[in-house]
C-alpha cells in the first residue's frame, strides 16, 4: 500500500536533477534560501555521466566546457572545484573536416585559409563579397538559407553543417539562426556583414584573453556530484515527481506530488522550478496552461549514441593531433563527430592507449541509433579504420545511447517560448527552465539555473522584507 505524507510548506521546489536543477538549487542555497531538489533517476546529472572503465574515462553526454560565461566559472569556484579544472592540451585547436575520405585541417589564419583545399577558389572568392551582400528582412531563418545567402553552399557544406551536425545534433536547413546562433544573427543586424562584425569583434577581444577548453579530472559528472554533494538531503533522488497543481481559492501555494519508493508525498511550497526536458515539463504543467503544453510538445529532440572507443596508441597511423574531425553531410560516413579524447585531455586513456568518443545519429540518422549497440561499434570502427589507418579492433567498446538527446531550436521557437513567459507572468511563484530555453550548452543551462535563483531570490526578498544576500551578482 502507498503510504501518503503531506508536508509544511518549503520555499522552493526543484524539480529535475540536471545540471539546470542543481545550479538553481546550489545557488538558492548559496543565497540562504531553502530548497529541496527531486531527481526521477538514481543519481544526479541528467545528460552529464562520466564511467571510469579499464583506466578509460568515458564520457556518456558532453566532454567539454568552454568557459564563455562568468555563472559557470563562478558556479566552479563557489562549489570549491578550482583545483578539479583539467585544461585541454594546445593540440586541440588543430581541427579536422572530412573531405574525399580524408581529414582536412580547419584552416586557422588567413594564410592556410588562402591555401587549404577544403574549400575550392571560388568559394574562397565568394567570400570576399560577403560585406556588399545586403541584410535579409527574414526574421527567423533556417541556418542553412542564412549560410547560402551570405557565405554560399560551400560555406555551408564543409563548415557549417558539419558542425552544427557534429554540436548539435541537427539539421542546419530546419534550425532557426536567431535560436540556435543569437549572436551570428546579431553580426548581421549589427555590422551588416558577418565577416566585418567578426573581425571587427576579433579587434575588440584581442585584449581580452580566450576562454580555454577544459573539463574536470575525474570528468564532467564530478560538477554535479560536487553540486549534489553540496546540497546534501536538499536534493533527493529515485523521487519523482508525478504532477504539480496550481494555489487555487483552497490553497495558498503549490502542491508538488512526489513518489520516492513505496511513498507518496505532497510538499506544499511558494516557488516551483520545473527544469525537466520539455516533453516532461509538458505533462508536469498540464494543468497550467494549454497553450504551453501544445509549444512544449512541439520542441523536436534528435536522438544520438556516444561510441566510445579504445585502441592501442601503435595500432592508428593518424597522428590524433587535434580536437577530433567532423563529417559533413555530403560526405558518405555515417558518424557525425569523432573527439580524440585523449589527445584532448590528459588521463582519459591508460599509458600507450588512446580513446575516440564518436557521435552517430542525430537529425542526419536517428534511425542508427536503433542498432544494437555492438553493431553501432562495428560501424564506428570500420569508418574510422580507413579514415585514420587503424590496424586493429578496438581494446574498449563503450555505447551510451539517449533517445531524446538535444533540443532543436528550429524555426518558429521563438513564438514557442511566449507561452512560457505568459504562463509563468499567470502563475507567479512558478519558474521553467533547462536546455531547452536559452541554450543548450552546459554552461548556458548553468547561466540560466542560476538567473532564475536570482529572480526567486529577489521575489523572496521582497516577501520577506529581507535585504539581498552580498552573494547575488546581479
Ligand atoms: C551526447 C551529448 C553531448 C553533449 N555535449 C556537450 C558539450 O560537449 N558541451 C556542452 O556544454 N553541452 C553538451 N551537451 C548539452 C548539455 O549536456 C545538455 O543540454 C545539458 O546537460 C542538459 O541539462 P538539463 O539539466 O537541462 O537536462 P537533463 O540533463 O536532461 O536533466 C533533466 C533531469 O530531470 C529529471 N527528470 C525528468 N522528469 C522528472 C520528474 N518527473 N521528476 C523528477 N525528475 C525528473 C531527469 O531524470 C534528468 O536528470 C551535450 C548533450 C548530449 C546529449
Amino acid at each position: 500500500m502507498l503510504e501518503l505524507t503531506i508536508s509544511d510548506t518549503v520555499p522552493v521546489v526543484i524539480i529535475g536533477g540536471g545540471i539546470s536543477g542543481l545550479s538553481t538549487a546550489f545557488w538558492l542555497d548559496n543565497f540562504g534560501i531553502p530548497v529541496s531538489l527531486f531527481e526521477a533517476d538514481e543519481r544526479v546529472g541528467g545528460v552529464i555521466n562520466t564511467t571510469l572503465k579499464d583506466g578509460f574515462l568515458i564520457e556518456h553526454g558532453p566532454s567539454t566546457l568552454q568557459g564563455r560565461t562568468n555563472e559557470l566559472l563562478e558556479t566552479i569556484d563557489a562549489a570549491g572545484l578550482k583545483d578539479e579544472v583539467l585544461y585541454a592540451n594546445d593540440i586541440q585547436k588543430y581541427r579536422y573536416i572530412l573531405k574525399r575520405g580524408k581529414p582536412v585541417p580547419i584552416p586557422l589564419s588567413p594564410v592556410s585559409f588562402a591555401t587549404t583545399n577544403l574549400f575550392s577558389l571560388s568559394a574562397k572568392l565568394r567570400l570576399l563579397g560577403e560585406p556588399f551582400i545586403k541584410p535579409s528582412g527574414e526574421t527567423d531563418e533556417s541556418v542553412a538559407d542564412f549560410v547560402i545567402r551570405r557565405l554560399g553552399k560551400e560555406i555551408l557544406d564543409y563548415a557549417v553543417a558539419p558542425f552544427v551536425g557534429g554540436i548539435y545534433a541537427g539539421d542546419p536547413e530546419k534550425i532557426s539562426l536567431r535560436s540556435t546562433f543569437p549572436r551570428l544573427h546579431a553580426l548581421e543586424r549589427e555590422y551588416g556583414s558577418v565577416i566585418g562584425g567578426m573581425v571587427k569583434k576579433m579587434f575588440d577581444k584581442s585584449k581580452s584573453p580566450r576562454p580555454k577548453l577544459f573539463s574536470f579530472r575525474n570528468g564532467l559528472k564530478t560538477l554535479p556530484e560536487k553540486l549534489a554533494n553540496i546540497l546534501g538531503d536538499k536534493a533527493e533522488t529515485k523521487s519523482e515527481v508525478k504532477n504539480i497543481l496550481p494555489p487555487n481559492e483552497s490553497a495558498s501555494c503549490y502542491e508538488v506530488t512526489v513518489e520516492k519508493g513505496g511513498t507518496t508525498k505532497i510538499i506544499k511550497a511558494d516557488s516551483v522550478v520545473v527544469s525537466t526536458p520539455s516533453f516532461q515539463t509538458a505533462k508536469l504543467i498540464e494543468p497550467f496552461s494549454s497553450d504551453a503544453v501544445n509549444d512544449l510538445r512541439t520542441i523536436e529532440y534528435t536522438p544520438m549514441a556516444v561510441v566510445a572507443l579504445g585502441y592501442k596508441r601503435k595500432d592508428i597511423e593518424h597522428p590524433l593531433n587535434g580536437f577530433g574531425m567532423l563529417s559533413p553531410p555530403c560526405e558518405p560516413h555515417k558518424f557525425l563527430g569523432s573527439l580524440w579524447t585523449s589527445s584532448i585531455f590528459i588521463g582519459r586513456a591508460p599509458d600507450g592507449s588512446v580513446l575516440l568518443t564518436n557521435f552517430i545519429g542525430g537529425s542526419r540518422h536517428p534511425e542508427l541509433t536503433e542498432l544494437e549497440p555492438e553493431k553501432l561499434a562495428e560501424l564506428v570502427h570500420s569508418s574510422l579504420e580507413k579514415l585514420l589507418g587503424i590496424r586493429a579492433k578496438p581494446i574498449l567498446k563503450e555505447v551510451y545511447i539517449q533517445k531524446k538527446a538535444i533540443p532543436q531550436y528550429t524555426i518558429g521557437y521563438h513564438e514557442k517560448m511566449n507561452s512560457l513567459e505568459e504562463v509563468e507572468r499567470k502563475y507567479p511563484g512558478l519558474y521553467i527552465t533547462g536546455a531547452f530555453r536559452g541554450g543548450v550548452s552546459v554552461e548556458d543551462c548553468i547561466a540560466n539555473g542560476k538567473a532564475t535563483a536570482v529572480k526567486i531570490s529577489e521575489n523572496f526578498s521582497k516577501q520577506n522584507n529581507v535585504p539581498l544576500r552580498e552573494a547575488i551578482d546581479v
